[in-house]
């Protein structure tokens, strides 16, 4: 069977890596780079700066509780994982800082100042138990944004700015996100067990299945149009040209998805119709003024700050996350922190484009699943299952089990 394969980020890179044994497979990414959300400088990414420093822009971190597919596979590509610590600082906007058990052990602070720590940690606990108990009924997140279930309790606010960090939706309207698809991710978050990043970066693993794939893989890809009919798919590109396929997996973001099919069933249009881009940046730096500015110097693996007027953000101590000495330059990956990083100190901007989760376009996200393939059109992402690389992985695997490929 021929099988096109529209993106090549982690959803569309191993459903290619999970059909390749079987089907003649095809990737095609519109991007000169591959890897989608994974940008690993030095790995995908070409940058003048010393190649030892392979610093990652985009998907960092997993929690090997909650991926237990994404574990399976690194296992398979024989890719080495590091533990790193999952300590986080929430800075909030009154000037307070609220520090994770791990932060504080890091931090080390005198014990008065230690005791006030340990008061404020019960309180954001209890917070916190109060959050699962208020969202403990799954029946009753469908449908509604997190915001319905969030307070203004400094717990919440922390949770609101991890969903931010999951899901890379700007803190001002991070509310609006489903409580369907956040609230799992922030229990699994409470009840995180262990963390690891990938050594050498998170696109150690894409090159690895990169490297085994037998089928084309186009980059600078630009497709115009995708129709179907009775016996297969019909791709057009931008110069004219034709391609034709037995199937058809789109991976790319949702929002594409309309744009792209020449032939949308009625069905489609209203699974689809809703969803829209979120357009958001990274910046590499090695700014030290967010923590400088606030008087506390405790770079934990991430830390959340609220920055006033309902603005956010997050900055991830990339010399814990990507293995660099701790006594050497300082390295930071900074979401939402524009104003607080210096341009001076910004070793490079990453642009993302990622799906705008709303409750309107969510809602859809089950029955796109329940009819996948139909009409010879299958959907991959990590949209359609929790939002993260888990979530990629799954949704190969459910593409994979439709096409009769390999599991894990
Ligand atoms: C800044 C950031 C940090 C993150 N950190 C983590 C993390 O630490 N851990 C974690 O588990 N998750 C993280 N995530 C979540 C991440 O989105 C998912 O883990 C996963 O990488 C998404 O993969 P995907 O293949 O579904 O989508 P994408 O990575 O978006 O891949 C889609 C691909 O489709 C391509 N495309 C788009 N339109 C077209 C078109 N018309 N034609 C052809 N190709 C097209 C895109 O260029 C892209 O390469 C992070 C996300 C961001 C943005």
């Amino acid at each position: 069977m021929r099988v096109a394969i529209i993106g090549g980020g982690s959803a569309g890179l191993v459903t290619a890596y999970l059909l390749d044994r079987t089907h003649d497979v095809t990737v095609l990414e519109k991007q000169p780079i591959l890897g989608g959300h994974v940008r690993t400088l030095n790995g995908n990414v070409l940058t003048p700066l010393p190649s030892h420093l392979r610093l990652d822009a985009g998907v960092i971190e997993f929690e090997t509780r909650n991926f237990p597919q994404l574990m399976r596979l690194f296992d398979e590509l024989g890719c080495e994982t590091r533990p790193v610590r999952g300590t986080t600082t929430f800075y909030s906007a009154d000037g307070h800082h609220h520090l994770s058990p791990g932060s504080m052990q890091r931090a080390q602070h005198p014990w008065p100042q230690r005791i006030r720590e340990l008061v404020d940690l019960v309180g954001m606990r209890v917070q916190g138990m109060r959050f699962e108990q208020r969202t403990d009924v799954a029946e009753s997140l469908a449908g509604r944004p997190l915001g319905d279930f969030l307070t203004d309790a400094p717990t919440d606010r922390w949770l609101a700015l991890l969903t931010t960090y999951a899901y890379s939706i700007p803190y001002e309207r991070v509310r609006q996100v489903p409580a369907a698809l956040a609230v799992p991710m922030l229990h699994a978050f409470l009840h995180a067990e262990s963390w690891v990043s990938l050594v050498g970066g998170a696109w150690c693993y894409l090159d690895r299945i990169l490297a085994g794939l037998r089928g084309p893989v186009h980059t600078d890809a630009h497709l115009t149009s995708v129709a179907r009919d009775e016996r297969g798919v019909t791709l057009t590109f931008a110069g004219g040209e034709r391609a034709r396929f037995d199937k058809v997996v789109f991976a790319c973001p949702p929002d594409q998805t309309l744009a792209l099919l020449a032939d949308p069933s009625e069905a489609e249009v209203r699974r689809f119709g809703a969803w829209r881009a979120n357009h958001v940046h990274t910046l590499v730096h090695t700014d030290r003024q967010p923590y400088d500015r606030r008087k506390l110097d405790v770079a934990t693996e991430f830390d959340v700050f609220e920055l006033g007027s309902g603005r956010g953000g997050y900055n991830a101590y990339l010399n814990e996350l990507c293995g660099l000495p701790a006594d050497g330059p300082q390295y930071g990956l900074a979401f939402g922190m524009d104003e607080e990083i210096r341009p001076e100190t910004v070793l490079h901007r990453q642009p993302h484009h990622t799906p705008d989760y709303t409750v309107e376009a969510y809602r859809w996200c089950s029955e796109i699943r329940a009819t996948n393939g139909e009409r010879h059109t299958l959907h991959a992402g990590a949209w359609l299952g929790n939002g993260l690389q888990e979530g990629a992985i799954c949704s190969a695997l459910a593409v994979s089990d439709r096409l009769g490929g390999h599991r894990l």
